[in-house]
C-alpha cells in the first residue's frame, strides 16, 4: 500500500476526531482502516484517547458552582464575624475587669472607713468585700467569655454542615 494512503488516513483521521470530515472522506477512511491493520490499530488507539479525555473532562453544573461557591463565601464571611465578634468580647471582658480593679479600689477604702467608724473587725469586712463586691464583679466580668460554652453553643461549626 503507498505510503500516501496511511498519510492521507492519518490526516483524515485527526479531522474526523476534531472536526469531521465529508462523507466521501469517511467512506475512503473506513475502507482504508477496513483493510490496513497499522492505520486500524492507529485509529482503534486514537478512538480510545479521545474517550479517555472526554472522560476526564467534566461538565461543572452551574447550580452547584453556584451552591459551592456561596457556602465558601458565606463560610468566610461566618469565620471573620466570629474573629471580629471574639475581638470584641476579648476587649469588653478588659474593660470589665479593669472597672472591677477601680471599682474595687474605692469601695475597699470606703469600706475601711466604714469599718473604723463600726469598729468592725477586719476579717469580717474583708470577706464580706470578697463575697458581696469582688467576686460578683470578676463573674460578671468573666460571663460574656463563657456564654456560648455555657449555652452549650458550638462556636466552631455553629450548627451548620457543608
Ligand atoms: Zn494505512
Amino acid at each position: 500500500m503507498p505510503l500516501e494512503n496511511h498519510e492521507k488516513a492519518c490526516f483524515l483521521l485527526h479531522r474526523s476526531l476534531v472536526e469531521g470530515i465529508s462523507l466521501e472522506d469517511r467512506h475512503w477512511l473506513d475502507a482504508h482502516v477496513g483493510q490496513c491493520a497499522e492505520c486500524g490499530w492507529y485509529a482503534d488507539l486514537s478512538a480510545r484517547a479521545v474517550r479517555a479525555l472526554d472522560w476526564f473532562a467534566l461538565e461543572l453544573d452551574p447550580a452547584a458552582a453556584l451552591r459551592v461557591e456561596n457556602v465558601v463565601r458565606s463560610r468566610a464571611e461566618g469565620m471573620r464575624s466570629a474573629e471580629a465578634h471574639a475581638k470584641s468580647l476579648w476587649i469588653g471582658t478588659a474593660v470589665a475587669i479593669f472597672l472591677t480593679f477601680t471599682g474595687s479600689a474605692v469601695t475597699w477604702r470606703s469600706l475601711v472607713w466604714l469599718a473604723s467608724q463600726w469598729n468592725l473587725p477586719s476579717r469580717v469586712w474583708q470577706i464580706v468585700f470578697a463575697a458581696f463586691w469582688l467576686l460578683p464583679s470578676l463573674l460578671l466580668a468573666f460571663l460574656p467569655l463563657f456564654r456560648s460554652r455555657l449555652l452549650g453553643e458550638d462556636s466552631e461549626s455553629n450548627g451548620q454542615t457543608v
